[in-house]
């Protein structure tokens, strides 16, 4: 059964993070960069908070909060909720569906060893499928 480590293979281990005390348009500007909805929000090293891109919508742009003086700090969600290198795929994709997240951090011993989207998922699925139907069609032509 595919695990989180499987995805973290393909995809590496760096977490995009910004700190406590940055501002939200470092935040805004950092996920634009980069192209992705999440940060992890770092103190010290240690994994504090989660800040994704329906926080800048919900938290900030519909409470009209000035992005060039709101702190990370302020807006970010400090309960995250993380998972494992050997969680399944499945587990996760039940976790995301469940609360209602679309962003995983992974750990390990501790540690802060990467993060999964449903992006990553949904890419991996589709890679699955299509590897499926390519064996089904080799089989179908005799091929196989
Ligand atoms: P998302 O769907 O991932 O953009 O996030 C929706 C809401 O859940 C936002 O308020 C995020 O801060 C929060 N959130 C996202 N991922 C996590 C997580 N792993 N743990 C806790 N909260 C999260």
């Amino acid at each position: 059964m595919a695990t989180v480590h499987d995805i973290l293979a393909a995809k590496g281990s760096h977490v995009q993070s910004i700190g406590l005390r940055g501002t939200i348009l470092e935040a805004a500007l950092l996920m634009n960069e980069h192209k992705i909805g999440s940060l992890a929000v770092l103190d010290g090293g240690d994994l504090t908070g989660i800040i994704t891109e329906r926080d800048l919508l919900t938290r900030v742009i519909v409470e009209r909060r000035d992005p060039v003086s709101t702190l990370v700090e302020d807006v970010m969600t400090s309960e995250v909720v993380c998972c494992r290198p050997e969680s399944t795929l499945e587990e996760v994709r039940g976790v995301m569906k469940n609360r209602r997240i679309r962003h995983l951090p992974v750990i390990d011993e501790g540690r802060l060893v990467g993060l999964i989207s449903i992006g990553d998922l949904n890419a991996h699925r589709t890679q699955d499928c299509e590897a499926t139907i390519h064996v089904m069609e080799a089989y179908i032509a005799g091929r196989a």
